[in-house]
């Protein structure tokens, strides 16, 4: 068959099994409220967790940015595109998040995808082991693949599986890697027993912080400075395009570490430098994240993450326990969970449908991501309309 037939066959069969994925085009901000597809919509649906995406001091500090350093950055970091601004973000970067290891570096990277493969494939090659969670991010599915090492998959957050799997290992390095908060679950990982564990096998210990950097622990700093956890045997990464709502990525670790990712990391070493007037922005979001503000808007979260915990459980369908910002509701069938999105559309309320490959056949849920942009009045139109959508659904 021709490959364009094919194609198109492929695409009527995704069809069929309701697995046709559709872009939304927004005409405003990311925000709580925002047009999308022309139509105004209450959003549940990004990682702006903080609410900052849209926030006017992040639009000043871009734009000062652009001022300051024009549009490109000209080239790769290693030849000529790594500016002031990419410098001071990666200091900044270092001393707000790099409380877990001594000699704390930070290196930034245009995006988390790109962080995840340099740093699986900077540190882990032929000889080397993986042990990686079930749950983990495509991105660090991809890096493993990538990195030829020998990679073992152990059940989601089973520590006694994890431990026989490490046990029975002979490779050096030995690398667990594992998301922090779940992205499509909200969970956080047992990061206190995963680094226990990793020190007793001689093993280290990546962690990828993309849905806790900027939320958990004492003015955000992460997921590890919530566990209050230290060790020169941990890497951190953390996403700066969800709760910081900018984009990019970094990495953060002992200083040999960065080192060696600088002079062997692809996705650093063979693309452009990212437009230097993103890092001088994410500079700022890291003041606000940092500040009184970002205290406040935590709190606030905090509040909206109990209340549609509470509210989730009064549903038909099955919540995840999550104590974070992303609040899964487990419906199970795509044609099901397609239906109740689409309902909730109806009502103006954008909370997406996650379906395989993303979740686990069977387990397709709406993923309700909070923000600290929503109000208390956005949540009682999502309770209003959960609570008409498994009404009419229980009718029918
Ligand atoms: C979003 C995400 C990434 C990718 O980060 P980008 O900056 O969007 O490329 C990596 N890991 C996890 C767990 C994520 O949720």
């Amino acid at each position: 068959m021709h490959l364009l037939d094919t194609l198109e066959h492929n695409l009527q069969v995704l069809d069929a099994q309701g697995l046709r994925r559709r872009r939304r085009v927004a005409q405003t901000p990311c925000a709580a409220h925002m047009t999308v597809d022309g139509r105004e919509v209450t959003g549940f649906a990004s990682n702006d967790y903080l609410g900052l995406a849209a926030h006017p001091l992040l639009a000043q500090a871009l734009s000062e940015g652009v001022r300051r350093y024009g549009a490109g950055s000209g080239g790769s970091h290693l030849l000529g595109g790594h500016s002031q601004a990419h410098a001071q973000l990666e200091d900044d970067l270092a001393s707000f998040a790099g409380g877990f290891v001594d000699a704390p570096r930070a290196l930034y990277f245009s995006t988390g995808y790109m962080a995840n493969l340099a740093t699986l494939t900077a540190l882990a090659g032929r000889g080397a082991a993986i042990f990686s969670d079930a749950l983990n991010h495509a991105s660090l599915i991809d890096g493993a693949r990538l990195s030829r090492a020998d990679v073992q998959i152990y059940p989601h957050a089973d520590l006694t599986a994890l431990g026989a799997l490490l046990e029975a290992s002979s490779a050096t390095p030995k690398l667990i890697v594992s998301d922090t908060v779940f992205s499509m679950d909200g969970d956080v990982a047992p990061l206190a027993a995963l680094l226990g564990l990793a020190e007793k096998h001689g093993a280290w210990l990546v962690l990828d912080d993309a849905h806790g950097f900027g939320v958990l622990g004492p003015q955000g700093r992460g997921a590890l400075a919530q566990a209050a956890l230290r060790s020169p045997h941990l890497v951190l990464i953390g996403t700066l395009g969800k709760a910081a709502g900018v984009s990019g990525a970094f990495v953060i670790a002992h200083q040999t570490v960065i080192e060696w990712l600088v002079q062997r990391a692809r996705t650093y070493i063979f693309t452009t430098a990212s437009v230097p007037a993103v890092t001088h922005a994410v500079s700022a979001s890291l003041r606000l994240i940092g500040g009184a503000e970002g205290d406040q808007r935590r709190a606030h979260l905090q509040t909206l993450i109990e209340r549609t915990r509470a509210m989730l459980r009064t549903t038909p369908w099955q919540p995840v326990d999550s104590h974070t910002a992303v609040q899964p509701l487990i419906i199970g069938s795509n044609e099901a969970t397609l239906e109740v999105a689409g309902a909730l559309d109806q009502a103006g309320l954008w909370v997406p449908a996650i379906r395989p490959p993303t979740v686990p056949v069977g387990t397709s849920r709406l993923r309700i991501s909070l923000s600290a942009g929503h109000s208390h009045e956005d949540l009682d139109r999502l309770e209003a309309a959960l609570g008409h959508v498994s009404l009419s659904r229980r009718a029918a």
